[in-house]
């Protein structure tokens, strides 16, 4: 990968950067979501009545009137999305049970799971990032649910995210449950950070990959990119 990565014990010497260019240029500190120690001393009630009233002061500084019918329940409805649905991967209770089978057809060639799509958010700014993840592995003996290789992409996207961090959550994730090197994680993004916003290119996507153990040879991501394309 070609991307910058910034040692988090730097945080008085950040490489030269400032706090600004890590953001803007989506820099990212480290391979784990940074989390508190404390992330889950709040109950999931708690915290979507923090987020409500903290949320409310940031319309109430824009300006918004609150008294409003269409904003009123804002703030309740920004909490619950956040905590329930697009930083549910935050908590690792939401995390998907894994069943592995035995591999009885002894298919042991490449199994590649194509686009799945997925929504995600720039921790830098809080806006989307949508796009779409390829996941290829060979199996070690066990395989796994197609549908949980899904999941997988779901649980960690629904974080404020970087997509290079995001690939390597994913592609750690499977290395560990399907006990193999072999995996591979392509995943092709784009950013509303940079199309809605700062520099506002529309057309530009971001792609990242992840090939491991056998996958890491020109010849299988060449066969991968030739499944890809098809
Ligand atoms: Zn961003």
């Amino acid at each position: 990968m070609n991307t910058e990565t910034i040692s988090k014990k730097d945080d008085h010497n950040l490489n030269g950067f400032t706090i600004e260019d890590i953001g803007d240029d989506h820099l990212f500190t480290n391979l784990e979501t940074p989390m508190k120690a404390n992330a889950f001393d709040m109950s999931n009630d708690e915290k979507k009545q923090r987020i409500s009233i903290l949320f409310s002061e940031i319309m109430d500084v824009l300006g918004l009137d609150l008294t409003d019918d269409s904003l009123k329940g804002t703030p309740n409805r920004v909490a619950k999305m956040y905590v329930e649905e697009i930083f549910s991967g935050l908590d690792p209770q939401n995390k998907p049970k894994i069943a592995l089978f035995d591999n009885k057809y002894q298919y042991n060639q490449m199994l590649v799971e194509k686009n799945i799509t997925f929504y995600s958010n720039c921790e830098h700014h809080f806006v989307p990032i949508i796009g779409k993840a390829h996941i290829a592995y060979k199996s070690s003996g066990k395989v796994i649910g197609l549908s949980k290789l899904n999941r997988i992409v779901q649980y960690y996207a629904k974080r404020p995210q970087v997509q290079e961090r995001l690939t390597n959550q994913i592609a750690n994730e499977l290395k560990t449950v399907l006990d193999t090197e072999d995996v591979a994680v392509i995943i092709d993004a784009k950013h509303l950070c940079v199309s809605s916003r700062g520099v506002k290119d529309d057309t530009s996507a971001t792609v990242t990959s992840f090939y491991g153990g056998e996958f890491n040879s020109s010849a299988k991501i060449a066969e991968l990119q030739n499944y890809l394309n098809n």
